[in-house]
């Protein structure tokens, strides 16, 4: 199969790397030079463990190859995959499809042969018959059939999360996109356990937004009882295994922290709400996911400024930026409000992050970036970690205690135990531990 992804990000980049390693020809296309170049030169544009490689392979292979040319990439192509971004629209929380509807039209003029157009994007249910219109009017000539292929994969666990997921699902409206798409994942079909989900394309297109409202929801949810814990006196940790072990609800997506941030929970939460009132069909349980996500993470901001006393004039050390750990996207990560809280409580902020701090310096001012976290420790009135990257799940904890003007450590992973920071002379404040369990 001759297949062109049209937007190299973290989606297109790993779907393009990932389908060549199954032995698809493959020619990923942005519009953005800086990108291109990089990858010709064999860099990255993104930290994802592993795609280097992949990518390097790949392209020595002779089976992929990138191009800022979307003319040049469609060419011969039996599959062209749209996996451009679809940010909230600025006030309303929409999906903003302009770049969808955009790279849609251009490659319907651009094709030279038939093709299945397929968005791999995120796009609110009915995008696919949009799409279709756009086509049709730029290209009325050309069959252009329009598909809907939704991306599952996490970043930091990308590539192994595309070659071995737990299902793909492929929304179709006639024989030959699902002839093709089923070619297309062949490979995946001799993994018993990655099955292939045919559908119509507005329930494709519906099943990757209720998948993250729920995965949001169920976040949300232990957050709450991590409230509830600290108030009554137990355990968050305990009631997550409690209850995860349970196979009706499952362990996953049940750790209790500062709230859910990153590229894809907030804007789609925000944009399924959308589509409800549009089609006056009201998601409470979603509404209230978003607004107590929003509210808890400016109450952690409120909840370091508190385990300090009086914020004013002192030094936090923040550990950890991205949004979670084996990324380097600063996307709505819950880093940015509490960072601009205690900046707003009168606090100098120092913070590290292994991959995140180029994207932090883009949305962050006044922050002094630190190699290391003891280098951030260093005379700091409070250490919070923020993100559980592996480089701070086995610190030092006596060289933090030393480092610091006053000894103390907000843990909003739950990365560390009472005993643990008590032992190296750390005052310690977790999430979802009351003070019985302390
Ligand atoms: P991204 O911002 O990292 O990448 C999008 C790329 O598209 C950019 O490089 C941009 O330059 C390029 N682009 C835009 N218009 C173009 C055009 N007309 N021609 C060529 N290139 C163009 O976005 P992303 O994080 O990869 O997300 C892409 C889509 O996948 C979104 O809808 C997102 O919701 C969805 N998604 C993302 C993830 C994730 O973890 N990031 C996971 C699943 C689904």
């Amino acid at each position: 199969m001759r297949i062109a992804m049209i937007g190299t990000g973290y989606v297109g980049l790993v779907s393009g790397a990932c389908f060549s390693d199954f032995g698809h020809e493959v020619v990923c296309v942005d519009k953005d030079q800086g990108k291109i170049d990089a990858l010709h030169r064999g860099v990255m544009p993104i930290f994802e463990p592993g795609l280097d490689a992949l990518v390097a392979s790949n392209v020595k292979a002779g089976r992929l190859s990138f191009t800022s040319s979307l003319a040049e990439g469609v060419k011969g192509a039996d599959a062209v995959f749209i996996a451009v971004g679809t940010p909230s629209r600025r006030g309303d929380g929409h999906a903003d499809l302009s770049y969808v509807h955009a790279a849609a039209e251009e490659v319907a003029r651009e094709l030279d042969k038939d093709a299945v157009l397929v968005t791999k994007s995120t796009v609110p249910v009915g995008t696919g018959d949009e799409v279709e219109r756009i086509v049709r009017d730029a290209a009325p000539d050309r069959r252009i059939t329009v598909a809907s292929n939704p991306e599952f994969l996490r970043e930091g666990a990308a590539i192994g999360d595309f070659k071995h997921p737990d299902r793909v699902v492929c929304g179709v409206e006639d024989d030959h996109a699902r002839e093709v798409l089923a070619a297309i994942y062949r490979p995946l079909s001799l993994n018993q356990s990655s099955p292939v989900l045919f559908t119509r394309r507005r329930t494709a297109e519906l099943i990757k937004y209720a998948a993250n409202a729920f995965l949001a929801t169920k976040i949300t949810f232990i957050n709450e009882i991590a409230d509830l814990c600290e108030a009554t006196g137990a355990d968050v940790q305990e009631v997550s295994r409690g209850i995860g072990l349970d196979n009706r609800i499952g362990r996953k997506f049940l750790h209790a922290g500062p709230g859910y941030g990153g590229s894809c929970f907030p804007k789609d939460t925000l944009a399924l709400l959308q589509t409800a009132e549009q089609f006056d069909t009201p998601l409470r349980i979603v509404q209230a996911v978003v607004q107590v996500n929003d509210h808890r993470k400016r109450a952690m901001g409120r909840k370091v400024a508190k385990a300090m006393g009086d914020a004013r004039g002192k030094t936090v050390a923040v550990l950890g930026l991205t949004f979670k750990p084996n990324t380097d996207d600063m996307r709505d990560a819950p880093s940015i409000a509490i960072i601009q809280h205690l900046q707003d409580c009168g606090a100098s902020i120092r913070a590290c992050d292994p991959e995140g701090v180029e994207q932090a310096r883009k949305m962050l001012t006044n922050v002094d970036y630190m190699d290391d976290p003891y280098a951030a420790a260093e005379g700091a009135d409070a250490v919070v970690i923020v993100t559980e990257w592996d480089a701070y799940r086995a610190l030092d904890l006596r060289r933090i205690a030393k480092a610091t003007a006053n000894p103390l450590l907000v843990d909003l992973r739950n990365v560390y135990s009472h005993g643990d920071a008590k032992a190296a002379g750390l005052d310690y404040i977790a999430i979802g531990k009351g003070e019985a369990v302390a």
